[in-house]
């Protein structure tokens, strides 16, 4: 089953929510601002950086079933296309960082094109993602992503559109431009605490848009580890939740 990372209906998804984002600066609140901001902290941390990222990439800890079912499917809601793909893609990333095979290398490709998500149709060989593929729950996920966005979407904009765009676009859009910038400003600008021999860098501005993920540098060096703040001031949203929330089993 070969995955495309990045197809043309998630680009029509991003181009809608940035446009609901416009109408949420014409009709929306501060605090509705704020709380846009908190929804992403919780979809981006739970369902991105521990589920997605740390749990399924990359295996840095254990936990139950029902949660790792649950952090998939919050996930989704980032708009950044299902578990398979986002893994799948994530893997080839660091099996060949920078490189000829690394499905959004700035280098590569160029940093805005990147940043806007444009990577061309990226093929994910089935062996990237072999122990996903077993679970029916992760084969449900990629089957229906669209169905579940639109369901989710469309329950909330019912309720009321002030809540759809401050519930479910503004947190995507947030997502949106933390791919972004995970993907371009974590392999140009930041510190090294380590002399890999990829670009990634530390990011503290990325990282108060990606839950600890802006530690960039750090992960390259030992993606296995699902601490990646490792100073006292790298603070580590995802890792601090892993911990308080005795998340590992
Ligand atoms: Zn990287
Ligand atoms: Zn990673």
């Amino acid at each position: 089953m070969p995955k495309f990372s990045n197809s043309n209906k998630l680009r029509i998804v991003h181009l809608l929510n940035h446009l609901a984002l416009a109408y949420g600066l014409v009709a929306g609140e501060w605090w509705m601002w704020l709380a846009a901001f908190f929804v992403w902290n919780l979809i981006g941390s739970f369902g991105i950086s521990i589920g997605y990222h740390r749990l399924l990439s990359h295996k840095s800890f254990r936990t139950s079933l029902w949660l790792t079912n649950l952090f998939s499917f919050i996930g989704c809601l980032a708009t950044g296309g299902s578990p398979l793909s986002w893994v799948g893609s994530h893997r080839l990333h660091h099996a060949s960082p920078d490189g000829k095979l690394d499905p959004h290398s700035p280098i590569q490709k160029g940093y805005l094109p990147i940043y806007l998500h444009f990577w061309g149709n990226v093929i994910i060989p089935r062996r990237h993602i072999r122990d996903l593929l077993k679970s029916p729950f992760q084969r449900f996920l990629h089957r229906h992503y669209f169905k579940i966005l639109v369901l989710w979407a469309a329950l909330l904009y019912l309720w009321d559109p002030l809540i759809g765009v401050f519930v479910y676009s503004v947190p995507a859009v947030f997502a949106f431009h933390a791919f972004g910038m995970i993907n371009t400003l974590c392999h140009k600008f930041g510190y090294r605490n380590f002399e890999v021999k990829d670009t990634s860098t530390n990011n503290w501005f990325v990282n108060i848009w990606t839950c600890g993920e802006g530690w960039h540098n750090n992960h390259h060096k030992n993606p296995s580890s699902y601490r990646i703040g490792l100073k006292r001031y790298e603070f580590d949203l995802s890792a601090f939740l892993i911990e308080a929330l005795r998340l590992r089993s």
